[in-house]
Order: C-alpha cells, then sequence, then structure tokens
C-alpha cells in the first residue's frame, strides 16, 4: 500500500489514533491523491491512502475508517463495489468523488451506499466542508445502532460500548445518552431533556441532567485528552454532544 507520496508503508495498527478520526483515500490519481491527503491531513485528520481496490480492501480489513473518499472510476474495478462492501458493514461514512457528473451515475453512486457525491473537478474548501458535515452525523450501523466516534449504542438491546468496550450504564444514563447521540452537533436544552427523558417540568432548581450528564462523561471517558466524542455544556441552553474533529496531528 502507499500514502500520498507514493512511499510504501506499514499496516496501521488496529487503533492508532487512540480514537481519533481516520479517513481512507481511494484514488488512483497520483497527483490528486496525494494533494488529497495532505489537505486531509491540514484540515487535522488522520490519513491513509490507496490507489486501487485491492489496497483499499486490505487496508479496510485493519482500519475501521470514519470516513472514505473514494473515487468510483478505479484500475482494478468500479468504487461502487467498495462502498457496497463497507455499506454491508455499516461501518464508514463514504464520500464518492467522480468525474463522470451526469445524473444517473449519481443515482448509482448513491445506490451503492454513497453519503455524499462531488463531481471533479472541485475545489478544496467545498471537500473538506463535505467531510466535516458527514463526520458530523453520527453512523447508522445495521438497524438499531448508532456510532459517533468512540461511543457506539444499540439502541434495542440499550447497551453501550467506548472503544469496543461495554460500558455499563443506567436506564436513565442510556436514555440521555441515545438522545443526546441522535441530536449530535446540537445544543439541547435541559428543559427539553427534563421534559423528554424525565417526564418533569423544569422548575429552575432540578439538577437532574446535570449529574446524568457528569455520570457520562466519566463512565464514558469524554473528557479524556485525544477523545473525539465531546458532551460540552452550552451555558445557559443545555448540552451538546459533538465529534471534535480538529484534533492536532502528532
Ligand atoms: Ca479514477
Amino acid at each position: 500500500m502507499i500514502d500520498g507520496s507514493g512511499n510504501e508503508r506499514a499496516h496501521p495498527s488496529k487503533d492508532p489514533d487512540n480514537g481519533r478520526v481516520r479517513l481512507l483515500v481511494v484514488e488512483d490519481d497520483e497527483e490528486l491523491r496525494a494533494v488529497l491527503v495532505r489537505g486531509l491531513r491540514e484540515a487535522g485528520h488522520a490519513v491513509d491512502a490507496a490507489g486501487t481496490l485491492a489496497e483499499a480492501d486490505e487496508l479496510c480489513a485493519y482500519t475501521d475508517y470514519a470516513l472514505v473518499v473514494l473515487d468510483l472510476g478505479l484500475p482494478d474495478g468500479d468504487g461502487g463495489s467498495l462502498a457496497r462492501t463497507l455499506r454491508a458493514a455499516g461501518r464508514a461514512r463514504i464520500l464518492m468523488l467522480t468525474a463522470r457528473d451526469r445524473l444517473t451515475e449519481k443515482v448509482a453512486g448513491f445506490e451503492a451506499g454513497a453519503d455524499d457525491y462531488l463531481t471533479k473537478p472541485f475545489d478544496f474548501p467545498e471537500l473538506t466542508m463535505r467531510v466535516r458535515a458527514l463526520l458530523r452525523r453520527p453512523v447508522t450501523v445495521g438497524g438499531a445502532q448508532l456510532e459517533a466516534a468512540e461511543v457506539r449504542i444499540d439502541t434495542a438491546a440499550r447497551k453501550a460500548w467506548r472503544s469496543g468496550v461495554l460500558t455499563p450504564l443506567t436506564t436513565r444514563e442510556f436514555s440521555l445518552l441515545a438522545y443526546l447521540m441522535e441530536r449530535l452537533g446540537e445544543a439541547v436544552p435541559r428543559t427539553e431533556l427534563l421534559e423528554q427523558l424525565w417526564d418533569m417540568n423544569y422548575d429552575g432548581l432540578s439538577n437532574v441532567v446535570d449529574v446524568h450528564v457528569g455520570n457520562l462523561r466519566r463512565k464514558l471517558d469524554l473528557n479524556a485528552p485525544g477523545t473525539v466524542l465531546n458532551l460540552e455544556t452550552v451555558r445557559g441552553v443545555g448540552y451538546r454532544m459533538h465529534i471534535d474533529t480538529t484534533a492536532p496531528e502528532d
């Protein structure tokens, strides 16, 4: 496999970034691949690169990428087949890149499981903007599972994992976590949480939400250095869960 400069590199380990968001660029045009890798690294992401479907398949077998920037036309096949595989596994978000801008090709791309689509040539700021927008979305993993950076939940089984480790939560803690993950990126008012999850009217005194938020932060290690998923206090409003992808490279 190759990095953006075309040099050989070792297999990345299963979790080389301590939970940091890792991206994969699959593009056979060497120059464009180098530009994409450099630009996305400058935007604060950890990035691997592949020039063929075979290389991409190999990398995806070792690493759970948060997002794959995927060229549709590759020398050893159609990027759509990798999109379908990743989509079936339900892990990565997929941003499809292609020179073909006909509507039928776009439809085929979305049917293959692309989350977003960009036709070449494109402006780099538009690419980074779309990458950020996609990373802010939680990934639906199968029917009842939702994943945001380090945390995955199963809403049917009412279980939560932090970096793959099952984390015991109380019923209320789980409900609060699921509610905030489903509203990822939005400031959710404390009053709304009280009404929706505790069936209480806000009396201006209750700190029950704050206590549960504290428990979630502690149990899921949301304030640990290098953690990408944040549960932030929005002063005077409530709480916002969001993915902070601006963590600097080492
Ligand atoms: Ca190509």
